[in-house]
């Protein structure tokens, strides 16, 4: 368990845009403050950004939370494959692609009198975190499905790993290749909110889902099945790989799950009785569970 009472720790994540905030005691100090850098989704502005100079801006606005007072933790998350304070790849933020981000960090917040503990994390993993410190289920396994414009798979407790259950193969359709990274069959191919406006050209995510309530148009019902299916099929596998235990829903496009579908679908897939224990609940996403999340993360170390 970390120590998060009479402590200060910051919390950064840098993801569709940026949010950073002070922790005290599991909780947000003040308020989260949110910006796309200068207008814009921050990925698009911050993609022609070098390392170093992020690294140094982000610095800036971790010294100017932090004001006089001690800070004990730094967390910082982002997109993509991070092990070891390396990012190994980020597809959004290509320049990071094999970046020393924990040291160049390191670094940067020593020149401005900061010597804290350093966590550099995944963006999916400080959600589960963050949620597993405000759940108090920091002694429990915790698994989150993010549903956005990708899909994220968070873990907590951080351990070694890849993690990247977003492309999770849940199709051997050959045809099924709407994935960002450009996999055929991955689960974010099917779920992610880009990939949907990719297979329905012709309508929204939203309009879909509607439509296959109504059942006016088979498309769209037989992708809703598709949907909740593929979902279920990935969470099938992270439990016959990791055991059952509790799922959060959160993110955008949360709102288009229907539970009880859902837990149909999974019970159709998992029947080893020891795997049967597993719970789905829906949260909101907030900017403040993915800040603490990443405060958290750096609490551990
Ligand atoms: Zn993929």
């Amino acid at each position: 368990m970390p120590q998060t009472t009479g402590t200060r720790s910051i919390g950064v994540v840098v993801a569709e845009h940026i949010a950073l905030g002070a922790v005290e005691g599991g909780r947000i100090a003040g308020s989260v403050v949110s910006y796309a850098a200068e207008g814009g989704a921050a990925a698009d502005t911050l993609r022609g950004v070098p390392s170093e100079e992020l690294v140094q801006r982000l610095a800036d606005e971790i010294k100017a939370l932090a004001e006089v007072e001690p800070v004990t933790a730094v967390g910082l998350a982002f997109p993509g494959i991070i092990r070891n304070g390396v990012i190994e790849d980020s597809p959004n933020l290509q320049q990071l692609k094999g970046f020393f981000m924990e040291t160049a960090m390191r670094a940067a917040l020593t020149e401005r009198g900061i010597e804290a503990k350093i966590a550099i994390s995944n963006d999916a993993d400080v959600v589960a975190s963050g949620i597993a410190a405000m759940h108090g289920r920091l002694d429990k396994l915790v698994r989150v499905w993010t549903l956005g414009n990708g899909i994220g798979y968070g873990r907590y407790p951080a351990g070694d790993g890849v993690w990247e259950g977003g492309h999770m193969v849940v199709s051997l359709d050959p045809n099924e290749n709407f994935c960002g990274c450009g996999g055929r069959g991955h689960l974010e191919g099917i779920m992610g909110h880009r990939a949907m406006r990719l297979r329905f050209l012709d309508m929204e995510p939203e309009e879909v889902f509607a439509a296959a309530k109504t059942g006016e148009d088979p498309r769209c019902s037989e992708f809703a099945i598709l949907w909740h299916r593929a979902l279920a099929a990935a969470t099938a596998s992270s439990i016959h790989m990791s055991g059952a235990g509790k799922f959060y829903i959160t993110g955008p496009n949360a709102r288009f799950v229907n539970l009880p579908f859902l837990n149909r679908c999974v019970q159709e897939m998992v029947k080893m009785s020891p795997l049967q224990g597993y719970v789905f609940e829906i949260v909101p996403r907030s900017d403040e569970v993915a800040v603490i999340g990443a405060a958290v993360n750096a609490m551990m170390r």
